[in-house]
């Protein structure tokens, strides 16, 4: 049937779809996307968006990559599922071996399941059974991030922040402690500022010091907090947690779901301080974007403390598409790319454009921040006098739709503007989409 286009939202989006982060009513239409070809979607109505997002952060190499789908069509055509409880096959064991190969030091086991909560849930039961297992029932507490996100299932909401996000759900969610996160904040006086690594070690220390012998773990977003508003992180403070979870005899939960993969221009980003977390969270990137999959790594320490003949210890955990073999296909061919065509090198390259192209826009009276980490641009709005500020400030559905209007594809985080494109685009390309946002940016208030 011929879409409607006087019908509205019901033809186009399908009545019955039920789309995450939509608000019920008034929303605009989504974007009918059916084709992808490198950094662009393609839409039914025949016009093309350059994926300023990476497809909600997942995508590296580009869609619908020749060497990506020849080595899913050929998985499709050897084994597509197999349980993976007493059962594994080639891809699965060879996509953990170059994992661990690539991970930092010490992270020698690797936990499938299929996607970025779930790798969280597999992180956070793991801990906390590790220190069952261990004879230390008392280490029940986590530390997270004040500004925390981790995902959206139940465990996930619980380390994250107290948002919009989670606060329906708060009964449910099982208590943590908050610690200060270091970097962009807004003041006592509403203005930005950045809240610097001591400052925020001393309030990890004192928590530390407090809950003594009963943290079960500090779970952080190293380096890069996304969801949060791109908030970057100096070095320094990934290299102070560690030393103090080392201190105080604790685990560091490095979720890298999002900033794995080349996201802050290393391969993880725990690399920025040299620093190895006992378990790390792996999903978005892990599939380059094309198939859901989640790696889970601990070290042999926390491994070894499930091995025994007493049931009681196992980890009853299992998903019934852990380890799909397709996208461990799809993983192994990601990995050959960066193997292979110097992505790492290519991010470099994207991180200088991103930098020239952004940084002037901090002189605009109404830019509070710019920042670059890796491939990832940032522009913060300072707040209109009013305005909502954060998630849900009203700046950003507009901004949003003027990049459309210009045929790009970003989804501010309320009056957050980023850009994060697959690694794939080329100089000319990031070019234009760099013009693009300055033209927005400095016109923002005419929107
Ligand atoms: N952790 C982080 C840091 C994330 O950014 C996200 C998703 N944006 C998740 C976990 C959850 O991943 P998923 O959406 O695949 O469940």
């Amino acid at each position: 049937m011929k879409p409607d286009p006087e019908a509205g939202l019901a033809a186009r989006d399908g009545a019955c779809l039920w789309h995450p982060y939509t608000q019920m009513l008034n929303r605009p239409a989504p974007l009918e996307v059916v084709r992808g070809a490198g950094v662009y979607l393609y839409t039914a109505d025949g016009r093309r968006y350059l994926d300023g997002v990476s497809s909600w952060w997942v995508n590296t190499h580009g869609h619908a990559h020749p060497k990506l789908n020849a080595a899913l069509a050929r998985q499709a055509d050897t084994l597509e599922h197999v349980i993976f409880a007493g059962c594994t096959h080639p891809p699965a064991v060879e996509l953990a071996e170059r994992l661990v190969a690539l991970l930092p030091a010490g992270l020698t086991r690797v936990f499938y399941s299929d996607n970025g909560s779930t790798a969280v849930e597999v992180a956070l039961k793991l801990a906390w059974q590790y220190w069952q297992n261990r004879g230390e029932p008392e280490r029940r507490t986590f530390i997270a991030l004040e500004r925390a996100y981790h995902g959206d299932t139940v465990g996930a909401m619980s380390v994250s922040a107290a948002t919009s996000f989670t606060a329906p759900f708060g009964p449910i969610l099982f208590p943590v402690v908050r610690v200060a996160d270091p970097g962009c904040c807004a003041g006592a006086d509403g203005r930005l500022r950045q809240r610097g690594s001591s400052e925020c070690l001393a309030d990890l220390e004192a928590q530390l010091e407090k809950l003594g012998a009963g943290v079960a773990g500090v779970v952080v977003e190293p380096m890069l907090q996304g969801v949060a508003g791109m908030i970057v992180q100096p070095p320094e403070y990934l290299a102070g947690v560690r030393r103090l979870c080392d201190r105080y005899g604790t685990l560091l939960l490095a979720d890298e779901v999002f900033t794995g993969f080349g996201r802050t221009g290393r391969m993880f980003a725990c690399e920025h301080a040299q620093v190895a977390p006992d378990i790390i969270c792996l999903s978005k990137g892990l599939t380059a974007g094309y198939m859901p999959l989640a790696a889970t790594a601990a070290t042999e320490a926390i491994y070894e403390s499930f091995l025994s003949e007493d049931r009681g210890r196992t980890f009853f955990h299992g998903h019934s598409y852990t380890a799909n073999p397709l996208a461990c296909a799809v993983g192994l061919a990601s990995l050959d790319i960066f193997r292979d065509e110097d992505v790492l090198g290519r991010i470099a390259r994207l991180e200088a454009q991103l930098r020239a192209g952004l940084e002037p826009l901090g002189e605009l009276p109404w830019v509070g921040d710019v920042r670059v980490i890796g491939g990832v641009g940032v522009v913060e709005l300072a707040p209109a006098p009013g305005a909502a500020g954060g998630y849900f400030d009203e700046v950003g559905p507009r901004v949003a739709r003027a990049f459309l209007d210009r045929g790009l594809l970003i989804r501010p985080l309320g009056n957050v503007v980023y850009f994060m494109p697959p690694y794939a685009i080329t100089d000319d390309e990031a070019a234009w989409a760099l013009g693009e946002i300055a033209a927005v940016v400095r016109a923002v208030d005419e929107l």
